[in-house]
């Protein structure tokens, strides 16, 4: 069989651990004996980090803006151990903060689902995707704890020095105070990257905040939505046979609960916090979790959602085996190559990646999973392979199918 050829790189974003290992065997044994892979290779392990200052992470990021789609291994996001252990220059930012910060985008999480892993949720039948806006609000707070009794309040001095006050409350002892915001431009942005993955991705699109209490803050992120919505989107919306709709926050929750699936949730910054791991661990693992950052001018950055395995990697450096989960991390490089494909026509290089993910799922429904799966399915005596016998059975499937 010819190689599928390739015509714009990907932006590659190697990472650390066990995540490493599992990228590189991904390339060797699923990816590169199919296709002539073009990528351009950025080092984001922590070594290469430090000894660039971090500068590998910004470039990474700017690679990304200049061809449009990038595929990121997991990385570590260094704090006082890993300061230590890999005698670091310093405490260099998480580079998942750093390229969001860059790319300006929206991270969207989907499930995988297969047979025989079954969500906690018994109508859920397709996957909820959860798209989070990732800047601002509680993350970006101040706050104060108040010692006793006296006033607070909010305080707004424009640039001509005209201030603008509310009293927030008059203390009569103890307690706490929080001060928080969010810019226009970042809601407009967050919206943008919504209303875009949903014509991507031909799913209906929910947004919920709770604007009947939050009468200022959360009405601007409903009224920016529909404003955005109405002006730009409402007949590309129809014409794609989707919908969107706003709701409070509590009624989408009810409403989640008894959905099908198959739709975009859209939250702000902390409902998305929470709503995702309850989404993602109702569906059954972190490792089964795709994550996708889209930003508002169409650049995507695929990873998965979990982190480098740090516990398995110290296994796998003594010797040991390891049963770790590659699922999440093929399906970040099948995003990017049937972005890729979508992008530069390569009709190929989409089937391809449509194909892997078959053979990835149709590997786990029949019965053969790593351990963290095996420890949940639903499947009768699944069988436990390790993280390299996983890699070499979903080649097996793919073969059949190529
Ligand atoms: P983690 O790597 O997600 O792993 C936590 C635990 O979840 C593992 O010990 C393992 O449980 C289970 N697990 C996660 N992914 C798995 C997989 N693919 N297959 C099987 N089991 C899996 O989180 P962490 O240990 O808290 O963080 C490790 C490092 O990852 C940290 O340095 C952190 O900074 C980084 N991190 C990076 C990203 C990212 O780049 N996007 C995200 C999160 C964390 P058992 O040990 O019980 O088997
Ligand atoms: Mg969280």
């Amino acid at each position: 069989m010819e190689k599928i050829k390739m015509i714009t790189p990907l932006v590659e974003m190697d990472g650390d651990e066990m995540t490493r290992i599992l990228w590189k065997m991904i390339k060797e044994e699923l990816l590169s004996p199919f296709i002539d892979l073009k990528t351009e290779y950025y080092d984001l392990g922590l070594e290469n980090r430090d000894a660039t200052n971090d500068q590998v992470t910004v470039d990474s990021a700017n690679a990304t803006k200049k061809y449009g789609v990038a595929v990121k291994c997991a990385t570590i996001t260094p704090n006082g151990a890993r300061m230590t252990e890999y005698h670091l220059k310093e405490m260099w930012k998480s580079p998942n903060g750093t390229i969001r910060a860059i790319l300006d985008g929206t991270v969207f999480r989907t499930p995988i689902v297969v047979k025989g892993i079954e969500p906690c949720v018994k109508n859920w039948k397709k996957p909820i995707t959860l798209a989070r806006h990732a800047y601002g609000d509680v993350y970006k707070a101040s706050e104060i704890k108040v010692p006793g009794a006296g006033k607070a309040e909010l305080v707004f001095t424009a640039e001509d020095g005209t201030e603008t006050r509310e009293l927030i409350h008059e203390f009569k002892g103890a307690g706490v105070l929080q001060g928080m915001h969010n810019t226009e431009s970042s809601i407009t942005s967050f919206a943008k990257s919504c209303f875009n993955y949903a014509l991507d991705t031909k799913q209906d699109l929910w947004f919920a905040t709770k604007d009947t209490i939050s009468k200022k803050y959360d009405h601007t992120f409903k009224d920016i939505f529909q404003e955005i919505f109405d002006r730009e989107y409402k007949e590309k919306f129809e014409k794609a046979g989707i919908t969107y709709f706003y709701t409070l926050i509590d009624d989408a929750v009810a409403r989640v609960m008894k959905a099908e699936g198959g739709f975009i949730w859209a939250c702000k910054n902390y409902d998305g916090d929470v709503m995702s791991d309850m989404v993602s661990s109702a569906f059954g693992s972190l490792a089964m979790m795709t994550s996708v950052l889209v930003s508002p001018d169409g650049n995507f950055e695929y990873e998965a959602a979990h982190g480098t395995v740090q516990r398995h990697y110290y296994k796998y450096l003594k010797g040991e085996e390891t049963s770790t989960n590659s699922v999440a991390t093929i399906f970040a490089w099948t995003g990017a190559l049937r972005k890729r494909g979508e992008l530069d026509q390569i009709p190929a290089l989409m089937e391809f990646a449509d194909k892997l993910e078959a053979a990835t799922v149709k590997t786990i429904e029949s019965g053969r999973m790593t351990k963290d799966l095996a420890l949940i399915t639903s499947i009768e005596n699944p069988e436990v392979l390790n993280s390299e016998g996983f890699i070499k059975a979903v080649r097996e499937e793919l073969e059949k199918s190529l």
